[in-house]
């Protein structure tokens, strides 16, 4: 069974869940948070009662004692989840709360993901999301789920929703991200964009927070809840970055309908690799290489 000491020396989300899953071969899957949490030093799990959080830690600066918050009466799924942020906060040392004494995180704290941010609060919260999604969804377990599909479909995210319990959005991220096709997955809520996770080197997306998401979308033809839409076909040049003289990606749009507005929209562009027509063909190999990283990199 892990105890703190195996983990001692790493502090990045990744090092410690490799830590955490050599040190135990046979964790199982929902990853039972608590226990872990208990047996990596927390000394309790209680009710937050500050309003506007979703979870919090109490804790000193040399991690002598560790008590976890979470929001009263959140489904289960939202409180395993923070329960795993907090304890990352707990495991990665250099955190320390941007005021007083206790660290105190909301919603969008929880939704953060960009670890090369600028400020110190940003790239905190998106390490402890890291460390919580692939503690409760560990990469080993989660590789087999994804690349046993013949094809990307947001079906997937359902079933890893239900086997690591964890809620649509946080599966949606993993989805993306270990997706061997070239995804993207947008949350929508009447039929506005809210945000997006997808795999690194997608196109650049150019609806903003907010905007209606394009006309030809799927999504605007109303459909009953819980359904799932076929892949098909949708112009890129509605959705993405393309440059003048390039040929705009070959693109599948898909849509998940769910409760309350809300929805999950699937991009899926064809890699340069599966296009028909190729503009390079005159290039040698190594400049079509470098080409495409260009183009994928942006
Ligand atoms: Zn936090």
């Amino acid at each position: 069974m892990v105890n703190r000491m195996d983990l001692d020396g790493t502090y990045s989300p990744i090092g410690l869940v490799t830590k955490i899953l050599k040190a135990e071969p046979n964790l199982k899957v929902p990853v039972p948070i608590e226990e872990l949490a208990y047996q990596l030093d927390i000394s309790e799990i209680q009710t937050l009662k500050t309003k506007g959080f979703e979870g919090g830690l109490i804790t000193d600066e040399n991690r002598t004692y560790g008590a976890i918050l979470v929001k009263k009466n959140v489904n289960p799924l939202r409180r395993r989840y923070t329960i795993g942020h907090e304890l990352g906060h707990f495991l990665i040392i250099h955190h320390k709360p941007i005021s007083g004494t206790e660290f105190l995180c909301d919603r969008e704290a929880m939704k953060e993901q960009n670890l090369k941010a600028q400020k110190r609060a940003q790239k905190m919260e998106a390490e402890a999301n890291r460390f919580a999604s692939l503690l409760l969804m560990p990469p080993p377990y989660l590789n087999p789920i994804i690349n046993g599909k013949s094809y990307a479909n947001l079906k997937t995210v359902l079933e890893i929703h239900g086997h690591f319990e964890v809620s649509k959005e946080a599966a949606a991220w993993a989805y993306a991200e270990y997706n061997p096709e070239m995804v993207a997955v947008l949350i929508v809520k009447d039929g506005r964009y809210l945000r997006h996770y997808c795999k690194k080197g997608f196109p650049w997306i150019t609806i903003k927070r907010g905007d209606k998401v394009p006309d030809i979308s799927l999504v605007h033809k109303q459909r009953q809840i819980g359904s799932l839409s076929n892949s098909d076909p949708t112009g890129a040049e509605h959705w993405i970055e393309t440059n003048y003289g390039e040929p705009v990606p070959i693109m599948y749009e898909q849509v998940l309908f769910q409760s309350n507005g809300y929805a999950m929209i699937q991009l899926k562009v064809l890699q340069n690799e599966d296009w028909d027509y190729d503009p390079d063909e005159n290039l040698t190999s190594k400049q079509r290489y470098q080409k495409r990283q260009e183009r994928w990199q942006r």
